[in-house]
């Protein structure tokens, strides 16, 4: 199970790496032992899953809930977390996935955002995998 986003790059492609360490960085300025639960590519941009509410632990694991000003102050933390991930996910639709150029979703048999190298050098139907 991933715990912070470099454990978990392998889901999506280069070109959005730096993004994901950029964001990594903020959510650690936020939370520092925030945790995801996947990170991956959806209909042609960044998706990432984080672990907010009492999820967050270690409440689940002990059983004694936060204070009342402990639980607004996660509240509020998931809720700047939640604003980060979606920024980087709406820039995910900005740069090339394979690359990290500039980039704009492409329709295809499948939508990635790829810059216009890169959907040059895409196969017009997804490859067969080889075996
Ligand atoms: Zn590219």
């Amino acid at each position: 199970m991933p715990e912070q986003i470099p454990d978990d790059l392998g889901g999506v492609g280069r070109g959005w790496h730096p993004l994901l360490l950029e964001l990594h960085e903020d959510l650690r300025a936020l939370i520092p032992d925030y945790r995801v639960t996947q990170v991956k590519e959806k209909y042609g941009t960044l998706r990432v899953y984080l672990v907010s509410g009492l999820l967050r632990g270690p409440y689940l694991e002990t059983g004694t809930l936060p204070s009342e000003e402990e639980s607004k102050r996660m509240a509020w933390q998931d809720r700047q977390a939640s604003r980060l991930v979606h920024a980087a996910e709406e820039r995910s639709g900005t740069i090339c996935e394979a690359c990290g150029a500039p980039g704009e979703p492409r329709k295809g048999a499948w939508i990635k955002t790829l810059c216009d190298t890169c959907h040059g050098q895409r196969p017009r139907r997804p490859a067969r995998p080889a075996r």
